[in-house]
């Protein structure tokens, strides 16, 4: 596989204390990299390492085959297009014209800025001052200007925190036609399972600044096997019996949960179970969704 950012040992430390732990990231060309953490993770950190905004105190990153260093610094961060936390604008300017100066410092033509308004749905909206734009305008506006210049790489750092439930829809459609439609890489971090599962094709999962998972979303996915729910009328001897079988199971509420298995072998089990006088209520099946999984890893939940 073809990668456009390659980190090696990255590492980040502040006052002796590593916020960022030795981290091998892998970006495939054209992908969508769902970076995936709780708040305080490093994520933002990672991303600005990526950017140069920030020093690592270790190791090393290489954009599309090449190691960023000081002397190529600007001409490989020129093909990179970025929003790091909240954007700040001119708030006494329209949107279209705090385009155009992000448009000069960039040197992109303007007649870029129109076609680029389009994509992100803000026509409409460039001829109003910036300060009175809403979270959700302001946050489309910063990854307008992020995409001045077609970057082959895009970073953006939470682009739906503190959107409604309409604008993180509409980020995330944006998001998905990226690749595809302008042949870009695009990494974006969220502390939403949920939401790097609607956008990405790969996902970086950070902890405590280590990266613990780093796999396509299939492969994610294929955590997350199925299980059976079994409602009996005595637990305690269907736990007996089920030990004396050699399963591995566990008690999840009032219910035992155990691994996932074919007809064939539940039709036995229950037979096994009402021949030694164990009423079964109910079975259910029941799928791991990414909440599990992230918890099956880090032995925590993710929710905060
Ligand atoms: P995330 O973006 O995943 O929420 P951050 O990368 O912002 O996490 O932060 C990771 C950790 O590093 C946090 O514990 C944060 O407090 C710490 N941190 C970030 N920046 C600094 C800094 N400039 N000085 C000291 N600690 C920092
Ligand atoms: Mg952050």
């Amino acid at each position: 596989m073809e990668y456009m950012i390659e980190t090696t040992d990255l590492t980040k430390e502040y006052k002796g204390k590593a916020v960022v732990k030795a981290l091998d990231m892998k970006v495939p060309k054209g992908s969508v990299y769902g970076f995936l953490g709780p708040n305080g993770a490093g994520k933002s950190t990672t991303m600005k390492m990526l950017l140069s905004l920030i020093r690592p105190s270790k190791g090393c990153v290489k954009v599309d085959g090449r190691k960023l260093k000081e002397e190529n610094r600007l001409e490989i961060l020129r093909k990179t297009g970025s929003l790091i936390e909240s954007p700040s604008y001119y708030g006494h300017l329209t949107g279209r014209e705090n385009m155009e100066i992000v448009a000069g410092l960039k040197k992109v033509p303007k007649t870029q800025i129109q076609e680029i308004l389009k994509i992100v749905r803000m026509e409409n909206q460039q001829d109003k001052k910036t300060g009175q734009y809403s979270l959700g305008m302001k946050q489309r506006l910063g990854i307008a200007m992020a995409l001045l210049g077609h970057p082959e790489i895009l970073l953006l750092d939470e682009p739906t925190n503190g959107l409604d439930p309409a604008g993180i829809q509409e980020i995330r459609e944006l998001i998905c036609t990226l690749p595809e439609k302008y042949g870009m890489t695009v990494i974006v971090s969220s502390h939403l399972l949920s939401e790097i599962d609607q956008m990405a094709t790969y996902a970086g999962i950070i902890d405590r600044g280590e990266l613990i998972f780093q796999n396509s979303m299939e492969n994610l996915h294929e955590h997350s096997q199925k299980s059976l729910m079994f409602h009996t009328l005595d637990d305690e001897k269907a736990s007996e019996l089920l030990k004396e079988k050699h399963y591995s199971f566990h008690m999840t509420g009032n219910k035992i949960e155990i691994p996932w298995m074919e007809n064939g072998e539940v039709a036995w089990l229950v037979s096994e179970l009402v021949h030694a006088d164990i009423g079964i209520l109910r079975i259910e099946e029941k799928q791991k969704n990414l909440e599990d999984i992230f918890l099956s890893l880090t032995g925590r939940s993710l929710s905060l």
